[in-house]
């Protein structure tokens, strides 16, 4: 097993369980040695289900955060436009903690930390070789590729390679924000707050502890902040009806140090001038800002099958962040797993890697298309289009 994410460690958790002990070959020096990232929603028929499988619900349930399902929609003027609280007793997508999700699925795994691989060579007469960073080889009868989305597996059963959508985020953060920002901590209130305006938006998630995770969302070319002739490709008061170049914002800065805090808040502050000062009050208290470039495979992704090497997760569907890919990861771990365990002994491995491939990839194909399409029009010329997607989806 390559990768010790939520796909990674749910597969190695229901293999345990099954009495199948598997090792996790984790590139990351140790658990903590990078922050653990935002909070994810799991859903009753995805990553709860599949940490039922786990044997984890009961664990889950203590830990998460029904409240967190709350949603909120403000207008840019900070006007709020829709308020949806979950019932009593909703469980439908509670929230959790990355780090609380994987700390509750380590557990007692074998996991080999400082472990990255390099490469996968299937078919050799030993089994399939693996290469390690270190410069350590070793063979495996089966590996599982669950090393996210720049997945070095993956180059051993496809040739696919993720492609930019066109949107980026800039991600922040606030710590103890019912003490230190009150206004803050009541216009979030318990789940989630976002605004949308033309081909951006800002959105801001509660985790646990009151940290807040901030995500700004805008269209720009993937060098936005290095190309000089390119500046960020918006345009704040845009012609919803111009042609391309008027997407074009000459006022910002190019040439742009992500590194630099200050520099990076002034062109944020200045990319989302004229939104209500409550709502950019996220972007002048948060901490140092993450660039996430939004990336996502061609969907659907499929691949002629490899005896002796899968995938599972963003490794095998790397799609927008739409509150799909870790449920989507988690299950399908949870679901190899099974079958592979209910293969093992009598069965034919190979055949229950098969069969899993088969039902992963047009389930997978969906959702990414269906997540594209929510992107498009939640980062979208037209912020009406944002709305009518939450009330698409949101329960009334
Ligand atoms: C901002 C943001 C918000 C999101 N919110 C949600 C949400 O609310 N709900 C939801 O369902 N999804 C959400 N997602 C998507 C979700 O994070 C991913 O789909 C999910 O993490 C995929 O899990 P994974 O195990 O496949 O990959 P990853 O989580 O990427 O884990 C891969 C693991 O493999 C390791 N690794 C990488 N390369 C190697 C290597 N060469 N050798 C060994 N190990 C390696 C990595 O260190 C990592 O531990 C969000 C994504 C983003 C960016």
């Amino acid at each position: 097993m390559a990768g010790g994410g939520p796909a990674g460690l749910t597969f190695a958790r229901v293999m345990h369980r099954h009495g199948h002990p598997v090792t996790v070959l984790e590139r990351d020096p140790g658990p903590d040695a990078r922050p653990p990232g935002g909070t994810l929603d799991l859903h009753e028929r995805m990553g709860q289900l599949a940490l039922d499988k786990a044997g984890l619900l009961a664990e889950f349930q203590a830990l998460s955060r029904p409240e967190g399902e709350a949603m909120r929609i403000l207008d840019t003027d900070g006007t709020v436009l829709r308020d949806w609280q979950p019932r009593p007793g909703a469980r439908a997508h509670p929230e959790i903690d990355r780090g609380q999700l994987r700390d509750l699925l380590l557990g007692a795994l074998d996991v080999q930390w400082g472990r990255g691989v390099t490469e996968v060579e299937p078919g050799t007469p030993e089994g399939v070789l693996v290469r390690f960073a270190d410069g350590r080889r070793e063979t495996f009868d089966l590996v599982v590729g669950a090393d996210g989305a720049w997945s070095r597996v993956r180059t051993a059963v496809s040739s696919a390679t993720p492609h930019y959508t066109g949107v980026t985020l800039v991600e922040t953060s606030l710590d103890d924000v019912d003490t230190r920002h009150p206004g803050l901590a009541r216009l979030i209130g318990d789940g989630s707050m976002a605004v949308y305006g033309v081909n951006r938006g800002l959105v801001a998630q509660r985790n646990s502890g009151g940290h807040v995770k901030v995500y700004a969302q805008f269209r720009a070319p993937l060098d936005w902040h290095t190309n000089p002739d390119r500046h960020l490709g918006l345009n704040r008061h845009a012609d919803l009806n111009a042609g391309p170049d008027a997407d074009l914002d000459p006022g910002l800065d190019a040439g742009l140090d992500l590194a630099d805090v200050e520099a990076v808040r002034s062109s944020l502050l200045a990319l989302f001038d004229g939104w209500a000062d409550p709502v950019l009050d996220l972007l002048r208290h948060g901490a140092a800002f993450v660039h996430r470039p939004l990336h996502v495979l061609p969907a659907p992704h499929t691949w002629t099958h490899v005896p002796g090497v899968t995938l599972l997760g963003d490794a095998a569907h790397l799609m927008p962040p739409l509150g799909v890919g870790a449920n989507l990861a988690m299950l399908e771990g949870a679901e190899l797993a099974e079958s592979l365990a209910a293969a093992s002994g009598h069965g034919d491995l190979d055949e229950a890697v098969r069969a899993f491939e088969e039902q992963m990839w047009p389930r997978a194909g969906r959702w990414a298309e269906m997540t594209m399409a929510g992107l498009e029009r939640l980062v979208s010329p037209d912020p009406a289009e944002a709305l009518a997607l939450f009330d698409e989806v949101q329960p009334s």
